[in-house]
């Protein structure tokens, strides 16, 4: 069993991720990433530091707004307009879970397409859909790094995908099946979860149900993508029962220190991205 070690893959990622601001600067062009952060949920605070100290290694120009938990609607799509109309910021974050008053996929829909380097703008979601050229969500973008990481080709290959979000189930499934694997979306009413996922050469699992993915799952010599993450007596679990699971693949990545590194690495990547396209 090989362990697809996220942090590496990230790093040197992001050293290219590097030159390539570095480039954009001697065209005159800095990379400009803005991050909304509405209310005091200490994991998102968190996330959005990570995002900020990310953006400085990699030499993005990012800013911050950090809003109230009473923020209203009209408040926060002002901002919104703003930020599409600065030239200076090249993609736009608007960190979730927003507070329950604030309608998500209202706030997503204010974004310019062209600055959703988050990739989860319904207008995004459509172009990933019907394959025109648009930015692909972080996460599903770093689970197909990770899969081509190991050389084991998707083409032709079962491909399983346990979660049907639309931030992660969804898109994976699509950019599965744009690499030609054979593709079977499973979901908490899917009969025969187990006997399903046995099938799978390549087994991506985002539930967010710590160790539910046990070893009769797993296809020997699968490769498998654990995207779960959740807090359990103050340890990360993932999805996937590890020490059954890497018994079994072929390839397997870990929690902590799988595809989270990843996603912020992708935010980068999709952020330089949009200052060459849009710059
Ligand atoms: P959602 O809660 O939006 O979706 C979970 C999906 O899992 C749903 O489609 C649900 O099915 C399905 N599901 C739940 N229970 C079962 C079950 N027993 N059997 C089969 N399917 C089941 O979660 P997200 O997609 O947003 O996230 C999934 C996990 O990935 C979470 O742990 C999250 O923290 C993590 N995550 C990690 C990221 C990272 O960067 N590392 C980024 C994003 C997410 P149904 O639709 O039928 O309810």
């Amino acid at each position: 069993m090989n362990i697809i070690d996220g942090k590496a893959i990230s790093n040197s990622i992001r050293q290219e991720l590097k030159v390539k601001a570095a480039d954009l600067k001697k065209k005159g062009v800095v990379p400009g990433l803005a991050v909304v952060l509405v209310g005091d949920d200490p994991a998102s605070a968190t996330y959005v530091r990570n995002k900020e100290r990310a953006c400085e290694e990699i030499g993005i120009y990012s800013v911050v707004h950090r809003l109230g938990v009473n923020t209203a609607m009209a408040q926060l799509v002002l901002l919104i307009h703003k930020m599409n109309d600065d030239p200076a910021l090249h993609g736009i974050l608007i960190q979730l879970p927003l507070p329950g008053h604030l309608d998500e996929r209202e706030v997503l829909r204010e974004v310019d397409p062209d600055k959703d380097v988050d990739g989860l703008h319904v207008v995004t979601a459509g172009r990933l859909f019907v394959g025109e050229k648009g930015f692909i969500p972080c996460t599903p973008k770093g689970i197909i790094h990770m899969i081509k990481s190991t050389g084991v080709g998707i083409c032709g290959k079962n491909a399983v995908v346990v979660g049907r979000s639309n931030m992660v189930g969804k898109p994976i499934s699509m950019l599965l099946m744009r690499e030609n694997a054979t593709v079977t979306m499973c979901h908490s009413r899917t009969n025969e979860l187990a006997r399903i996922c046995a099938g799978a050469d390549i087994l991506v699992a985002a539930t967010g149900r710590p160790g539910m993915i046990t070893g009769e799952y797993i296809k020997p010599g699968a490769v498998v993508i654990d995207v779960g993450t959740t807090k359990v007596d103050g340890k990360l679990r993932g999805d996937v029962l590890f020490d059954e699971a890497k018994e079994i693949a072929a390839y397997i990545s870990p929690v902590p220190g799988g595809v989270g590194p990843m996603t912020i690495t992708m935010l980068l990547d999709n952020t330089i991205e949009a200052a060459n396209l849009y710059g």
